[in-house]
């Protein structure tokens, strides 16, 4: 079956072995029955900017269903399937999950093997479960977790040799028992600041049904993720220019017929087979990364990285989870931020500080809004899975 990313660069591609996550799936029983559309190499916020053109939002085919992982959370909510995966580098299993009604986990960092993941920012990302419910997703979150011998990054922060993996046999539905008695919730003003007013009031009101529930909630200040965002493009784009190096058109893909030595073939090639979002952030990370230029870009995005994890480490000493509108907009009418970068990205501010600190994060449904789905993200701890899974459990009783 082919793998194209969305991406004319890869759209005759058919990848010689199975993911990590793949062969798990089959393994338990699961069956694939197709890929779906996606923004291209996973750079977008709408599933606009595919290559094979966009997906729409099953709740409102005039807006858009999210991204980048929008192919799959359509599916799920069009009933197409009963689950998917994902991949989230900036928000792309929780961004589709909020804007399609549906429920998608970003796993902490390296609790899923990424062996077989055409990488985009790699420090960043890993695949997620999306599913029509918390407990179905944490199912396919327990079938894909646990380290894999083919991917380093899954052994990370283990200990000793013979301390077991927290993905080794685990049982993520479990937590899924709706009981939020003895949790806090951490509110941070920052990511409610910014959000569009109804998609506040929604999330509120779901926050306000927990506490009823017995939650505690307590103000927690995350003042580094002003400047999210921001790293987080810095930082994406940055591994994204040396990412898609490969794609040279001698070792995948599509080759253009130029007839010139290398380097015009390798130009001509990559004229021709990335999108303008593609090459713009393959522009932009080449130029952050470049000699004179490093400490003044790349540096501070990594400075600012480290201050978002610390804030949530501070955070986490008092409360069990945080909770925050997943988007702070509703989802987009097809073609709107296409023209607008700067917009779109600054669409990804409350899903990135979680990919920054590697930590976990869940959107769940919260309600609706002119008919529109609003997502409620969770984030925990490193490894808190269960956390997360236990407060959005709660928001679907
Ligand atoms: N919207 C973000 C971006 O374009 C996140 C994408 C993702 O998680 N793959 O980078």
């Amino acid at each position: 079956m082919k793998t194209t990313c969305g991406s004319e660069m890869l759209a005759q591609y058919e990848p010689p072995f199975d993911a990590t996550v793949v062969e798990r799936v089959s393994a338990a029983g699961g069956e694939i029955v197709g890929k779906t559309n996606m923004d291209e190499f996973g750079m977008g916020t709408t599933t606009e900017t595919s290559a094979f053109g966009p997906t729409k939002n099953p709740v409102d085919p005039e807006r858009v269903p999210g991204g980048s992982s929008g192919g799959s959370a359509a599916a799920v909510a069009a009933g197409e399937a009963e689950l998917a995966l994902g991949s989230d580098t900036g928000g792309s299993v929780r961004c589709p999950a909020a804007f399609c009604g549906v429920v998608g986990i970003k796993p902490t960092y390296g609790l899923v093997s990424r062996y077989g993941l055409i990488a985009y920012a790699n420090s960043l990302e890993q695949i997620g479960p999306m599913a029509g419910s918390v407990e179905e997703a944490a199912t396919l979150l327990s079938v894909i977790a646990g380290p894999d011998e083919r991917d380093a990054t899954t052994r990370l922060d283990t200990g000793t040799a013979t301390e077991t993996h927290p993905g080794t046999e685990p049982d993520y539905a479990a937590a899924a028992d709706g009981d939020v008695s003895e949790m806090t919730i951490g509110i941070p003003e920052q990511l409610f600041d910014g959000a569009d007013e109804d998609v506040v009031a929604t999330v509120e009101t779901a926050i306000a049904e927990l506490k009823s529930q017995g939650a505690q909630t307590q103000p927690v200040s995350l003042p580094s993720l002003e400047y999210a965002v921001e790293a987080y493009y810095v930082i994406a784009m940055s591994e994204a220019s040396s990412n898609l190096a490969r794609f040279d058109g001698v070792r995948y893909g599509h080759r253009s017929d130029s007839e010139g030595d290398w380097n015009e073939s390798f130009a001509q090639t990559r004229s021709e087979g990335f999108g303008s979002e593609v090459k713009r952030r393959i522009l932009l990370g080449t130029y952050a990364l470049s000699a004179g230029y490093q400490d003044a870009y790349y540096g501070r995005a990594q400075d600012a990285r480290a201050w978002v994890k610390r804030d949530f480490d501070d955070a986490f000493d008092s409360v069990d989870v945080v909770a925050s509108p997943t988007m702070p907009v509703k989802p987009f009418r097809l073609g709107e931020s296409l023209d607008d970068p700067l917009k779109m990205y600054l669409a990804d501010a409350n899903t990135t500080p979680a990919n920054l600190a590697n930590l976990p994060a869940i959107s769940v449904p919260a309600g609706t809004t002119d008919g529109l789905p609003v997502g409620i993200q969770f984030v925990g701890p490193k490894f808190g899975e269960s956390a997360i899974i236990r407060a959005a459990s709660a928001v679907e009783m």
